[in-house]
């Protein structure tokens, strides 16, 4: 057995599958994660909610405490931003995700959203992954930064061993001598974590890449490639944004990006088949 042992395909064959509601994580269901980097305030994010919800997203994400690399930077709105977030849930009628950055902020962070995110720069955070090991909402795991697939795997271990199965795993770039991107989207990451673990996978070809021109090919490499959702920065207004405006997709290019996606899928799995 590997170290993360309760993770791996040899001690579970069969796919993990999350079930949210009517939504299906995991097993191959393409499932689209989208929502600005930070929630901003109330108008916004109900807004754009609504119109994801119309396009076909299943999730909307939005970070209220916001892991910045820089202390004077916009940190996020905390416990009023988990207020707008489930206010948003009610009205598009959308499930939320949203980081956890402290242990401290479980408690409240549950209350208010359906699925915590632990971020990169928390992977490694052994007694925040023992604590969420103990809830019982879904986890999103995401890679860390430098992190090999045996420590992002063992990390995801941490989790199952309190008690959690619900763990989601997420790509979303490592750090590489290359400048032109913000990180390098590790597509062999997709195939591989697919044949280690039964865990569901999503890409974040977002912070994977740092550019909003690269996030519609980044997506179709990963969906390609096995993996079982996306997740995707939108901003009404990317040049405004109070955090990751670079990356972020206006709603309507989103919109032409998951026409494509769909499109492609169906050409994709139409020759596969034949
Ligand atoms: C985010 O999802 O906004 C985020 C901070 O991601 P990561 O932890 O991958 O940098
Ligand atoms: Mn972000």
């Amino acid at each position: 057995m590997p170290p993360y042992k309760l993770v791996s395909r040899e001690y579970q064959k069969e796919n993990t599958i999350i079930k949210l509601g009517e939504i299906t994580i995991g097993g191959g269901n393409v499932c689209v994660i989208a929502g600005p980097c930070s929630v901003e305030n109330r108008e916004q994010l109900v807004d754009l909610a609504v119109q994801l919800k119309e396009m076909g997203v299943s999730i909307l994400r939005g970070g209220v405490f916001k892991p910045r690399t820089s202390p004077y930077d916009f940190q996020g709105l905390g416990l009023e931003g988990l207020k707008i977030l489930a206010e948003a849930r009610e009205i598009a009628g959308l499930p939320v995700i949203t980081e956890v950055l402290d242990i401290r902020e479980i408690e409240v962070v549950c209350r208010y959203a359906d699925i915590v995110q632990i971020g990169s720069r928390n992977m490694q955070n052994f007694s925040l992954l023992k604590e969420v090991g103990k809830i019982k909402k879904p986890v999103l795991l995401k890679r860390g930064l430098s992190a090999t697939l045996e420590e992002w795997l063992s990390a995801a271990e941490y989790i199952l061993a309190e008690g959690n199965r619900q763990v989601i795993l997420c790509e979303r770039g490592i750090r590489s001598f290359e400048t032109y991107t913000r990180n390098t989207f590790d597509i062999n990451a997709i195939p591989a974590v697919k044949q280690l673990s039964h865990l569901p996978l999503f890409a974040d070809p977002s912070h994977g890449t740092g550019r909003r021109e690269l996030v519609g090919p980044v997506s179709k490499a990963a969906l390609a490639a096995g993996a079982d959702g996306i997740m995707v920065e939108v901003h009404p207004d990317p040049a405004k944004a109070l955090s990751d405006g670079p990356q972020s997709l206006k709603p309507r290019e989103l919109e032409i990006m998951l026409n494509e996606l769909s499109n492609f899928r169906i050409s994709f799995n139409q020759k596969v088949s034949a």
